[in-house]
């Protein structure tokens, strides 16, 4: 299993409210959740060394992701999420965290918007992508977006908080990340597909999320437990992995060199054959999490409300 690969000493405190982990802690495969904000933080906490070979090349070749369709439809669904935010986004520039090989940057410069992204592993594939830390990156953002990134930062919060900063009054703050109170991370625990470790640092639930966009001045608009994407492969995923010699859904689909391990042509063969039998049971799955919103994953976009707050200390106590 994944975590198997994770060496380095346990996890001392919350990686989202910062407490020091006791004994009243949850102990789980993995991860330690924080009995004070129930957020799960990854233990063995991972080095940089072993991050940086986490994230080597299988993980994001530039030959593509996925076998058949599958980088076609990833490009295609980042297209309709960049055409519907710039739709409801404020005028001005947008900056996508997280932003890989600049695949939703360049799909709002489609749009004839000013886009550019940050990403501390970019192999330099898109010339808008700039190759750095978050907190590093400076300016004033009519939007920031965390697409299922804010999940892999040693220092979310923190992040989040950089992000208020360099958000204009009235612009918009756009997060996704898998929802560790989902009735799937429930159901699959150590199995579920976006526990994702060591990539993953912290496992956060939708109170956890939702309070602290708040607290930092943020209105939020909407929250979708479906528009975060993965609630479906997760589901997929989840059900493949209960079967006699736990298939991996993911890696199956993945090119041969995007692999975490090899995997023998039967096998990847009997993961896809039972990922066709499981549809109708992760499409009632996905549904009752859509009813309940609990599904596997939260998005949410929150408006900046005024001047006070970090935007103005950081704009403008600052100077000297
Ligand atoms: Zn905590």
């Amino acid at each position: 299993m994944a975590h198997a690969r994770t060496a380095g000493a346990p996890a001392r405190e919350c990686a989202w409210c910062g407490r020091r982990f006791g004994s009243g802690d949850e102990r789980r495969a993995g991860r330690i959740r924080c009995s004070a904000c129930g957020v799960a933080t990854t233990s063995p906490w991972p080095g940089d060394e072993q991050l940086a070979g986490a994230y080597a090349a299988w993980y994001r070749p530039a030959g593509g992701r996925f076998s058949g369709a599958g980088d076609a439809v990833l490009k295609r669904t980042r297209s309709a999420l960049a055409s519907r935010l710039h739709r409801v986004l404020p005028p001005g520039p947008v900056l996508d965290v997280g932003a890989g090989d600049g695949t939703l940057v360049e799909a709002f410069r489609r749009h004839g918007r000013q886009a550019a992204g940050v990403d501390p592993y970019a192999a330099g594939g898109s010339p808008h992508v700039r190759a750095a830390e978050f907190e590093d990156i400076d300016g004033a953002w009519s939007a920031v977006i965390f697409w299922h990134s804010l999940e892999h930062l040693r220092r979310p919060v923190q992040a989040l908080r950089h992000a208020a900063a360099l958000i204009v009054p009235g612009g918009v703050l756009v997060v996704a990340v898998p929802n560790a109170g989902s009735l799937q991370a429930r159901l699959f625990g150590d199995r579920w597909l976006a526990l994702d470790l060591p990539r993953h640092l912290v496992h956060l639930t939708p109170p956890a999320l939702l309070t602290q966009v708040r607290d930092l001045g943020f209105q939020v608009e909407r929250v979708s437990y479906l528009r975060g994407g993965q609630v479906l492969f997760g589901w997929l995923h989840g059900i493949v992995a209960l079967l006699p010699g736990h298939p991996d859904l993911y890696d199956a689909i993945r090119r041969g060199h995007a692999r975490q391990a090899p995997q023998r042509p039967a096998l990847r063969l009997y993961a896809l054959a039972a990922a066709v039998a499981a549809l109708p049971l992760a499409l009632t799955g996905t549904l009752l999490e859509a009813a309940t919103r609990t599904g596997g994953t939260i998005y949410l976009e929150a408006r900046r409300q005024d001047l006070s707050g970090e935007w103005f200390r950081h704009h403008f106590m600052s100077m000297p």
